[in-house]
């Protein structure tokens, strides 16, 4: 949905991404234009529920399967209302693009790799590491970023608001 405001054209996204935990190590891509280590996220695709995108863009930039670590709260799976996990934080964040200025809506998930890693997808992240918790201060990354893998650390550490990886 696009909208006018002053002389800018804004967009309101849904975005979705996941902080991939194991061994105590998070897995952090170093994105080719912001030239920043992040975790794998994008823009929700037409038709892709922000799980789906979130599955996506991690087996895209980092090459692994993974699954949502996160809490079943209503076990609802009807027809017409499926429950979705909830994310671990939610950002609101402002990104300036040439062609205007994007409102997005960041779903962070919890995530933990699946079998053996695949091919990275072409064009996505130059290089790939297992960062540790105590590596987080020193990283080239933005303030945002540190606090949600802080967090994501803490959340894989004392299970917070998690028991089983059921998604
Ligand atoms: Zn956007």
């Amino acid at each position: 949905m696009r909208h006018i405001t002053g002389d800018c054209l804004v967009k309101k996204c849904i975005t979705s991404g996941c902080v991939i935990i194991r061994n105590e190590r998070a897995l952090l891509l170093k994105h080719k234009k912001l030239n920043k280590w992040l975790y794998p996220g994008g823009h929700v695709d037409e038709g892709e529920t922000h799980v789906e995108a979130a599955l996506r863009e991690a087996k895209e930039e980092t090459g692994y399967n993974v699954r949502i670590i996160a809490k079943k709260r209503l076990g609802l799976q009807k027809r017409h209302s499926i429950e979705q996990p909830v994310p671990i934080c939610i950002l609101y964040e402002n990104v300036y693009y040439r062609t205007g200025r994007h409102m997005h809506f960041d779903m962070v998930y919890l995530a933990k790799p699946i079998g053996r890693q695949g091919r990275v997808a072409k064009g996505e992240s130059d290089s790939l590491r297992w960062v540790r918790e105590q590596e987080i201060g020193d990283l080239d990354t933005y303030e945002n970023v540190k606090s949600t893998l802080k967090y994501a650390f803490k959340a894989a550490k004392h299970g917070i608001m998690f028991n089983n990886p059921v998604w």
